[in-house]
């Protein structure tokens, strides 16, 4: 990758305050990339992944307006692990070629990658730093449930078959404890903003 400039990770677990994080330093004027983002445009409608992923599963994994079968092909992979591979096999590659793309053409002193599996899929390794939006489970709980409209038992097996935190806290190069409010979360990322700009900075 002819790298440009700064990048940063950004990942934490379900309902940790990613989104709430990333919102922010995009009024700093961050170029932002979600994973999550791409990893929906690179199936859309008419794009070479969706041909692909037709041509291996059949026509009943397209919807009639052209569109993923979501909840058809979850199944399938849910059921076939072979299958999960393949369709990973054909989707990290052109997820991951997609953010490097969008990650080349930002144009902000450093930019952010916003990843939920950071870590997990490897896309720590397009990054410089990592920081993490880390909480305790408890308030993770509370968050999601409340945001979502979910049991808690949902979001905890959610959280179950997540990274561990410890896990995460491990591997971050930063971290931001998320436990009080959005404004004590917004002045500890402009903290962090100012360590990327000078670090940034460093490196040109
Ligand atoms: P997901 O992985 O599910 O996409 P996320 O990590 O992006 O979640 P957010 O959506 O940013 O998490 O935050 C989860 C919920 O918690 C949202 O409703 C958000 O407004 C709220 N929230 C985040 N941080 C705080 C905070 N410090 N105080 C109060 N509420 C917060």
């Amino acid at each position: 990758m002819s790298k440009k400039t700064l990048i940063v990770g950004l990942t934490g677990g379900i309902g940790s305050g990613k989104t709430a994080a990333s919102d922010y330093f995009k009024t700093l004027g961050i170029c932002i990339v979600d994973a999550d983002i791409v990893a929906r445009d690179v199936v859309e409608t008419g794009s070479e992944t969706l041909l692909n992923i037709e041509q291996h599963f059949g026509p009943s994994v397209i919807l009639d307006d052209g569109s993923l079968n979501r909840a058809w092909l979850r199944q399938k992979i849910f059921e076939n692990p072979e299958e999960r591979h393949w369709l990973e096999s054909v989707t990290h590659p052109a997820i991951r070629a997609r953010i490097v793309s969008l990650l080349e053409q930002a144009s902000s002193p450093y930019s952010i990658l916003v990843s939920p599996l950071l870590f997990e899929s490897g896309q720590d390794e397009l990054t410089d730093r990592t920081l993490l939006i880390d909480v305790p489970e408890s308030v993770q709980l509370e968050r999601t449930a409340k945001r979502d409209n979910n049991s808690t038992e949902q979001v905890d097996a959610i959280i179950k078959a997540q990274m561990p935190r410890r896990e995460r806290q491990q591997r971050a190069d930063d971290i931001i404890l998320n436990d009080t409010t959005l404004e004590q979360l917004q002045q500890k990322c402009l903290e962090y903003h100012q360590y990327y700009l000078k670090s940034a900075n460093d490196q040109e």
